[in-house]
């Protein structure tokens, strides 16, 4: 009879990071799936989402753009420059205050223009490891999570331009092959 083969499953590997998807991409237009369970795969993501954010140097970054499509973003916040925040399944419950801000995407390239965003928001999200959380963002910080949470939701800032707004950007965004 043979021995049963031990096999260590738990090795790390050298794994480079995912690319970070860009538009025209299809994965971005997906509505991203709830987590429901909470196990190794979630806190494995947003690790994985914390590091690309450093990396990238960005204030926000959803799973979307690396290929997941799961309800879990990731935001650095600006005006207190605490620790980064990992909001799984995020609902925003109460918006107030509208602004133009001008925005970027790490999944659109070259392109920036000013969305109209609620100046202030207040979150109840999760946890990476399932443990409810509210939160009240302001400013930057307000306007990234609303980017993030579109990011979950399949819509790009581009959607919400004006028409003249997205004439003049036509063209760079034929450039990425939209
Ligand atoms: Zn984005």
């Amino acid at each position: 009879m043979a021995e049963p083969i031990a096999l260590d499953l738990d090795v790390p590997e050298a794994v480079d990071p995912r690319p970070i998807l860009t538009h025209p991409d299809p994965r971005l237009r997906l509505e991203a799936r709830p987590v429901e369970r909470f196990d190794g795969t979630i806190t494995a993501l947003a690790d994985e989402l914390l590091e690309a954010l450093v990396r990238t140097e960005s204030i926000g970054l959803a799973a979307p753009q690396l290929g997941e499509s799961r309800r879990v973003l990731a935001i650095q916040p600006t005006v207190d420059a605490s620790a980064p925040r990992v909001y799984v399944n995020p609902r925003i419950v109460e918006r107030s205050g509208l602004a133009f801000v001008e925005e970027r995407c790490l999944s659109l390239p070259g392109i920036a223009a000013s969305v109209r965003r609620s100046t202030d928001v207040r979150v109840e999200a999760v946890d990476a490891s399932g443990a409810p959380f509210e939160a009240t963002l302001g400013g930057l910080d307000a306007v990234c999570l609303q980017h993030e949470i579109d990011h979950l939701d399949g819509t790009l800032f581009v959607d919400r331009l004006l028409w003249l707004q997205r004439l003049a950007l036509r063209r760079r965004l034929r450039a990425l092959g939209a």
